[in-house]
């Protein structure tokens, strides 16, 4: 999953009656620190802190977070107040990473939805695995009361990758998830281009729109391999996998959109896929209908490769990063 980081802030929150100012009241909200960024204009609820797996190679999110579940009088608590942290929110957002293994999740979706009536949608991060093996009256259960819609990170659909990069969940999983969950929600899919590395490019892009195919999420949405220090996958860099050049990115991503034949939004809605010619990006992914816009999209793919040849000193987000000229 890539998402933005947020700030924690103390905030002074007013409550008023009808008619007559009740008091001031001092709330701590604490605030998810990773969103995905459709999310931004979200409210986002804390369920859970940290991440129940949090092995992944690649990933920084929690790392020096130990999971746990919050208390759910301190949730509630916030979603009493949720409006005045959140005052032009229309949708809500459940963070850490899998806030559905919450014991009360059911009842918090309740009375978020019961105490908020102004949300229009309500999205979670949910781990392929957990989303597999969970009963489907408990689906069904979060369906009613408010849930609409799970960001699953897929990452990958092919075995060999998903384990290079011990992601806890096999192809198996991930179509099972999609499958399961798409009964009751929503379901987006997040994959990482460039995971495999150069060695496994075309097998990773292939066996992940196979994946996909099969599990028939209403979005993929694409991240390319960020490198982020001190994570393990830094240290296989250069021996189990060599990073993507910007017209190897291109390849592979020609490779997916080419092999998904299900009815799903694609998107590369983040700057990680953005591709750079003297600090102005000149490729910012591509988005669209699949099946019923691939030409466009790959077309456009095709574009991109034919200016890199005309381009000198052409580079991607991860060098933007490593020379501070963007976060990522
Ligand atoms: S499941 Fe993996 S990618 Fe997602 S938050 Fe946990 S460690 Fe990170």
């Amino acid at each position: 999953m890539r998402t933005y980081k947020l700030l924690n802030i103390k905030a002074l929150t007013i409550s008023f009656s009808t008619q007559t100012i009740i008091g001031f009241m001092e709330l701590n909200y604490d605030y998810p620190p990773y969103r995905p960024p459709s999310e931004a204009g979200s409210a986002l609820l804390r369920v859970v802190k940290g991440c129940t797996w949090n092995r992944c190679t690649f990933c920084s999110m929690y790392k020096d977070l130990k999971f746990q579940q919050r208390k759910k009088e301190e949730i509630f608590r916030e979603v009493d107040h949720l409006r005045e942290f959140f005052p032009a929110a229309r949708t809500a957002f459940l963070g850490d990473s899998n806030p559905l293994v919450h014991k009360d999740i059911v009842e918090i979706v309740r009375y978020l939805r019961e105490k908020n009536p102004w949300i229009e949608r309500v999205t979670a991060y949910a781990r392929a695995r957990t989303i597999a093996k969970m009963k489907r009256e408990k689906l069904e259960a979060l369906k009613d009361a408010g849930l609409n819609r799970l960001h699953i990170g897929m990452e990958s659909g092919d075995d060999e990758v998903l384990e290079m990069v011990n992601k806890g969940a096999t192809s198996e999983d991930l179509i099972e998830a999609g499958r399961k969950g798409g009964e009751f929600f929503e379901v987006s899919f997040y994959y990482i281009l460039g995971l495999g590395g150069r060695e496994r490019m075309e097998r990773h892009a292939k066996n992940s729109a196979e994946v996909i195919n099969k599990a028939k999420p209403d979005f993929v949405r694409v991240r390319t391999l960020t490198v982020v220090p001190g994570t393990p996958i830094e240290k296989m860099v250069g021996k189990e996998i060599t990073l993507l050049t910007p017209e190897e990115q291109l390849e592979e991503l020609k490779i997916l959109v080419k092999n998904i034949n299900t009815n799903t939004y694609f998107t590369c809605d983040h700057v990680s896929n953005y591709l750079f010619h003297r600090n102005r990006a000149f490729f910012m992914g591509v988005h669209g209908k699949l099946p019923d816009e691939k030409e466009r999209m790959l077309e456009e793919i095709e574009d991109a490769l034919e200016l890199i040849k005309t381009l000198d000193g052409v580079i991607n987000s991860n060098d933007m990063a490593r020379l501070g000229r963007i976060i990522l």
